[in-house]
């Protein structure tokens, strides 16, 4: 079990296993919401997490498939969660111990600006090669 918290510590996130891949997302849209790459770990589904109080977290549905929750006093990025998997993903940055975590993978390479680079050898996606692999895990016949 690990705990995360906003900026404000009104919002709690309770996980049952810390993930330490750090994953960054370069799109325009969470570049839009965080004012910089959104960088989160694998939160689990939502039955495996505990967020409390609900009623300081605001939803926005973001697109078809997802919607991005923040905290209602202090604003802070709570998590980005896949509707039809319903697979949260949470900021590394709430949570105060972290010293495992490790920037591994970038999404949406191809999205990201040119006034900044991570030096971490990660692995870089694009946009088309993040849809093959969803095409591939959910629509393709198996
Ligand atoms: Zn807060
Ligand atoms: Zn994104």
């Amino acid at each position: 079990m690990k705990t995360a918290k906003c900026l404000c510590g009104k919002v709690s996130i309770e996980i049952q296993d810390f993930h330490t891949k750090v994953g960054a997302c370069h799109c325009s849209m969470c570049r839009k919401w965080g004012s910089g790459p959104l960088l989160t770990v694998n939160g689990g589904t939502g039955d495996q997490i505990k967020i409390t109080p609900e009623n300081l977290v605001t939803r926005y549905k973001s697109s078809e498939w997802a919607e991005r929750g923040f905290c209602s006093n202090c604003g802070s990025n709570l998590f980005y969660r896949l509707l039809p998997t319903d697979f949260y993903s949470i900021p590394i940055d709430l949570f105060d111990e972290q010293e495992d975590a490790n920037l591994t993978v970038e999404v949406y390479y191809d999205q990201k600006p040119k006034y900044y680079d991570f030096a971490n050898e990660t692995q870089k996606l694009t946009e088309a090669e993040i849809m093959e692999m969803v095409q591939a895990e959910y629509f393709d016949e198996k």
